[in-house]
C-alpha cells in the first residue's frame, strides 16, 4: 500500500498537537520553523505552499528533526541559528544560546563604550569573559569598529564557534580569542581595559535541576553553573576586575536579579568602584549591573 501523501498544511496540525503533547512551548511555532529548515525555505514561503506535498525523503527528515525537538533538544541546535541583535549566530551544542536579555548587556556596553570612544585617540580596548559563541563581542566589534577585543573561553570547543561567527561577520580582525580560566588568558598582556564585559555562568549549582529540559540536559553545564549562589564567577570577576580595568573604565555584567544586592556588595568592599548603577531587561527585571573603576 502506497505511504499516505502529506501536505504542508496537514503535518504541520499533526506535528503541533504532537509537540504540545510533548509539552513543547510554542509548538505551532516550532513545528513551523522545524518544516521551514527542512525544505529549506523561510516561514513565509511556507504559508505560499501550504498545500504542498512533501516527498518521502522530506517527510523521514522532518520526522527526525520533530523526534529530536519532542526530546526536548532545544529548537537553535537543531536548526544551527540563533538571532542576536539581528545577525544570525551559529550555535551548536558546545555554546550557549544567547539569550533576548542579554542584548541589554550589549546595549549598555556600547553606550559606555561610544562614550569612551569619544574622548580617546587609540582604538578601545574591551575583554570579554565566557564568551561562548562570540555574540556580545562580535556585535561590539561591528558597532564600534576602532576597537579591539579579547574574548576569553575555557571551552576550546566553544572558541571554534566564536572564531567562526566572526569570520562570517567580518569582525576576525578586531577581535582575538583567547583559551583559558577566566582572567588567566589575559595575564599575558600589559594591557588595561576601557570595558570588561561578561555574562558569565550565574546559576545557582542548586538550582541547574529545576532549569527548563532545554537548558539543563543539553546546553553546556560549564556555561550555566555557577556555584555556589551562582556567585562564583560574579565574585571572581568583580574582585579581578579592577586590576586589568584603566581608570575610569567600566565593568558590565550580566546576572540574575536576585545576585544585585550580593554584587553591589562586593563591589562596595573592593572600593574600586564607583558609578555603581543596575539595570532592567525588557521583560522589567533587574539584569545588569555596570560600574567604573575609580
Ligand atoms: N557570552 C555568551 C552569551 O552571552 O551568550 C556565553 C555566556 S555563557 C552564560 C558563559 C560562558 O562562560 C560559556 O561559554 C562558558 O564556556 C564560559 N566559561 C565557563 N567557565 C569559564 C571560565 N572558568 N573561564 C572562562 N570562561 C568560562
Ligand atoms: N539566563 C540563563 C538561563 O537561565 C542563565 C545564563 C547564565 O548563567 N549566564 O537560561
Amino acid at each position: 500500500m502506497p505511504s499516505k501523501t502529506w501536505c504542508v498544511q496537514e503535518l504541520l496540525k499533526v506535528t503541533t498537537a504532537y509537540l504540545k503533547e510533548k509539552h513543547v512551548e510554542a509548538p505551532r511555532l516550532n513545528a513551523e520553523v522545524l518544516l521551514a529548515h527542512q525544505l529549506d525555505l523561510d516561514r513565509v514561503t511556507l504559508y505560499l505552499n501550504f498545500d504542498q506535498p512533501l516527498t518521502e525523503e522530506e517527510l523521514s527528515g522532518y520526522r527526525s528533526l520533530v523526534k529530536r525537538r519532542a526530546a526536548r533538544e532545544p529548537l537553535q541546535y537543531i536548526t544551527g541559528v540563533q538571532e542576536f541583535w539581528s545577525l544570525q549566530m551559529t550555535v551548536g551544542p558546545d555554546v550557549l544560546i544567547p539569550r533576548p536579555e542579554t542584548e541589554i548587556l550589549v546595549e549598555q556596553a556600547l553606550s559606555l563604550a561610544t562614550e569612551t570612544a569619544a574622548e580617546k585617540e587609540d582604538p578601545l580596548a574591551i575583554a570579554e569573559l565566557g564568551t561562548g559563541c562570540g555574540a556580545i563581542a562580535i556585535v561590539l566589534a561591528r558597532e564600534l569598529t576602532r576597537v579591539l577585543i579579547r574574548a576569553t573561553d575555557v571551552s576550546q570547543a566553544a572558541l571554534a564557534v566564536a572564531r567562526h561567527n566572526a569570520r562570517t561577520h567580518g569582525v576576525s580582525d578586531r577581535i582575538v580569542f583567547m583559551k583559558g580560566d577566566l582572567w588567566e588568558p589575559l595575564k599575558a598582556g600589559p594591557w588595561g581595559f576601557d570595558l570588561v564585559v561578561s555574562n558569565p555562568p550565574y546559576v545557582a549549582a542548586s538550582e541547574m535541576g529545576d532549569l527548563p529540559p532545554e537548558v539543563r540536559d543539553h546546553e553546556p553545564r560549564r556555561a550555566l553553573d555557577g556555584g555556589h549562589e551562582g556567585m562564583h564567577f560574579l565574585k571572581r570577576i568583580i574582585n579581578g576586575a579592577p586590576g586589568f580595568l584603566n581608570p575610569g573604565g567600566w565593568l558590565v555584567l550580566e546576572m540574575a536579579p536576585h545576585q544585585m544586592d550580593r554584587a553591589l556588595e562586593l563591589m562596595d568592599r573592593s572600593k574600586a568602584y564607583d558609578h555603581k548603577t543596575r539595570l532592567k531587561d525588557y521583560s522589567g527585571r533587574y539584569r545588569v549591573i555596570q560600574a567604573r573603576k575609580a
